[in-house]
């Protein structure tokens, strides 16, 4: 059966829901494509499930360092992975449901399940219904990467999803691949009690970071007993004993890690393969990724690619900034570009790991004036006072107007802390500015000013 609508929204991720609302409450018909999970990657195995489960780790970890509160230790004290796993399962599921029962409710809005893929740059098959449309929007995200590692086809592996069904704490998980969800997993599964490797190809961990962020947040995961395995040159995959292994050396490799599970945390590819492209004229770059422009329209007039898929973020936030620049453009007369953007990020173990604008290494790169301060969690109060005082707030400026460039915060609360400085510098403000700023105390934010008071030249 053909239906027709003024809009098709292709996956219920970060970006589409919201643009559906937008786009019915304008009076648009708008027919919607999900296959699986309403919520996509961030809700159902993404932002949402990690981010609880990393909550019942942290509390595993306080109770192991109960003594140093003040309190009797916790005897017997043991992880139910099936319970951890329930309890993250409940605030998923609601979620996904409050999601799904928004979008079948939205008036104009009709929601198909299935995959869709085109039949032509206006219309697109789902089933056997084909549903057309003048405008086109895809958010249909991407899936866990698997890297063409030698013995893969050999060994069973966990993907950063399926791991989320684990039941049974692994004895001993060896993660490959340092990235954000790497790490993540790393520290909550050893925080419940897993022992847990890390292999990683690069030299050190967060290549894209400045060298001191990268020492804190090592320095934070091996206090923890997690090993870490830099510089991993030839990394191959092996089972021996119905356990699998990894060889990290390019010769004869006696260091191999074994372990009872392996997670393959190499990556994310975009789902951009199954939508045939080509019947739209449409075709993905080299990394499968959708071509767009600074409003995230395609090559094609009336296909727009928003989200993970379009190569222009890889984040929650950036997905639904997508949303926000679309629909600002198409309803509100709005001229939003991609570039007005900051990057920012965060990294969640714990404590955090948040960043905004340009690092340290890309301003001796470009030769920047540049000035630097930076305080240690050792001298934050509310750092001490929690006892965590792990990492430091660092602040980079323009050394001749005096314009914020960037900061990152390891430590506790940076990853809201950072929002302050976030905001000053979409203002376009400058260190001055940030000095006169008057915050609560007992936070961390409150050092904030004080960090832009102490700013020196950066060392040679
Ligand atoms: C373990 C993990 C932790 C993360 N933690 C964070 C975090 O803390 N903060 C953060 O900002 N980001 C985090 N991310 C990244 C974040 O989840 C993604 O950036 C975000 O979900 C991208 O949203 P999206 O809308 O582009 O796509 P997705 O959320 O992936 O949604 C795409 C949807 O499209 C559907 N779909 C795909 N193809 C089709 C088709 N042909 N037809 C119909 N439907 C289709 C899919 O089923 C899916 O529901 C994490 C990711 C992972 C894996």
């Amino acid at each position: 059966m053909t239906h027709s609508f003024d809009a098709l929204i292709i996956g219920a991720g970060q970006a589409g829901p919201s643009l559906a609302g937008r786009l019915t409450a304008a009076g648009w018909t708008v027919g919607f494509v999900e296959r699986k999970n309403f919520g996509g990657t961030c809700v159902n195995t993404g932002c949402t499930p990690t981010k609880a489960m990393i909550a019942s780790a942290k509390a595993a970890h306080t109770l192991r360092h109960a003594t140093q509160f003040g309190l009797a230790p916790v005897p017997d004290f043991t992880t139910d992975l099936a319970q951890v796993k329930a309890r993250k399962d409940a605030i998923v599921a609601a979620s996904r449901k409050g999601l799904e029962s928004w979008l079948t409710q939205m008036p104009r809005c009709t929601v198909f399940r299935g995959t869709a893929r085109f039949v032509s740059p206006t219309a697109m098959q789902v089933n056997d219904d084909v549903l057309e449309a003048k405008h086109i929007f895809l958010n249909v995200g991407g899936r866990p990467a698997s890297p063409p590692l030698p013995g893969i086809n050999q060994v069973p592996y966990l993907t950063s999803s399926t791991i989320l069904e684990l039941e049974e704490l692994p004895a001993h998980l060896i993660i490959v691949g340092a990235g954000a969800v790497g790490l993540e997993f790393a520290q909550l599964f050893r925080r419940l009690g897993s022992q847990v490797t890390i292999v990683e190809r690069n030299p050190r961990l967060l290549p894209h970071d400045d060298e001191d962020v990268a020492t804190a947040v090592a320095e934070i995961l091996t206090n923890e007993g997690i090993t870490l395995r830099l510089g991993a040159e030839c990394i191959a995959l092996a089972q021996e004993n119905g356990q699998p292994v990894v060889h990290v050396s390019c010769e004869q490799d006696p260091t191999s890690s074994r372990g009872s599970h392996l997670l393959l945390a190499m990556g994310r590819q975009p789902n951009t393969d199954d939508l045939a492209l080509e019947k739209a004229g449409l075709q993905a770059d080299a990394r499968s990724f959708i071509p767009v422009d600074e409003q995230l329209q395609t090559t094609v007039p009336g296909i727009w690619a928003l989200g993970d898929c379009n190569g222009r973020g890889a984040f929650t936030h950036t997905a639904y900034n997508d949303f926000e620049i679309v629909a600002a453009n198409l309803l509100d007369h709005g001229q939003r570009r991609v570039s007005e953007r900051l990057p920012v990020s965060a990294i969640y173990v714990d404590p955090p790991f948040a960043k905004v604008g340009l690092t340290e290494a890309d301003m001796r790169a470009a030769g920047t004036p540049v000035l630097l301060g930076k305080r240690p969690m050792t001298k934050v109060g509310r750092a001490v006072e929690k006892g965590e005082t792990q990492g430091f707030i660092k602040v980079l400026v323009h050394a001749e107007t005096d314009q914020i460039l960037g900061a990152s915060i390891v430590g506790v609360g940076g990853d809201e802390a950072i929002h302050c400085i976030i905001t000053a510098m979409y203002a376009q403000q400058t260190a001055a500015f940030m000095r006169r700023n008057m915050f609560i105390h007992p936070t961390v934010a409150e050092l904030i000013p004080t960090v832009f008071g102490e700013l020196k030249p950066l060392a040679k």
